[in-house]
């Protein structure tokens, strides 16, 4: 379904994708498969377009460049992303989703008339890099910089992609303490030839962790937290 308030966040950074960009931002999932859905519905495409955007617009404000990746739901083919941004000169690659947790931790409710899945099981931000993207120590310092720059903004990692219950991610931890795991087999992360990172912004699952992921405030200091983690890892000059 699309909505208008997806079809004027779509009109916003046309003007981030002409030229060389040191910076690629991914949004996470296409039109036709919007990834999970939030307690009230909100598929997660339009929570990754419009934190996409906020974190594009901060980049460029701040004179780096940025490349967006599939913003306006087109990018059907995982495996064209990496090399779409490479194309573009992008040195750091950064994917923008937001989180669900499995099938049994959600709850039926009604919202608005209509029946929606929500849960309290987790809420928080999580990061992810991959043992198999050939700059992994880049790509993690970036993580620890962006997750230790949440934290000290006030916010929490999840820890819930490191549960080992049947259905469960089970994923090894690669900085605990700043909310960064392995998750090797992620396509657009072992795709990449450069320093590459999934960031989920939070649990749209989660009734309270919607509201919050939805508004301005979120929104900017999830942008603080990315430009000073690139800051922090030296993709972005100090
Ligand atoms: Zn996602």
């Amino acid at each position: 379904m699309i909505r208008k308030a997806f079809l004027l966040a779509a009109a916003l950074p046309v003007v981030c994708n002409a030229g060389a960009a040191p910076v690629a931002i991914d949004v996470g999932h296409f039109l036709a498969r919007p990834g999970a859905t939030s307690a009230y519905g909100v598929p997660e495409f339009e929570y990754n377009q419009s934190l996409a955007a906020v974190i594009a617009a901060r980049l460029t404000a701040a004179g780096v460049p940025v490349r967006l990746i599939g913003y306006r739901g087109e990018m059907e083919d995982l495996r064209a992303r990496a090399p779409q941004a490479e194309a573009a000169g992008a040195k750091f690659f950064l994917s923008i989703h937001h989180d669900s947790v499995k099938a049994e931790y959600q709850q039926p409710w009604i919202w608005n008339g209509r029946e929606q899945l929500y849960s309290t099981h987790a809420s928080g931000f999580s990061l992810f890099v991959s043992r198999l993207n050939p700059r992994l120590a880049e790509s993690l310092a970036c993580a620890s910089g962006i997750g230790a720059a949440l934290r000290a903004a006030g916010l929490k990692p999840t820890a819930h992609h490191a549960e080992t219950a049947p259905g469960a991610g089970g994923r090894p931890w690669a900085d605990e303490a700043n909310g960064v795991y392995f998750y090797d087999n992620l396509v657009v992360l072992k795709t990449s030839t450069v320093p590459a990172v999934l960031f989920e912004a939070g649990v749209i699952v989660h009734p309270d962790e919607a509201r919050e992921l939805a508004t301005a405030g979120r929104r900017d200091l999830a942008a603080a937290a990315v430009e000073s983690g690139l800051r922090a890892c030296g993709v972005i000059a100090p």
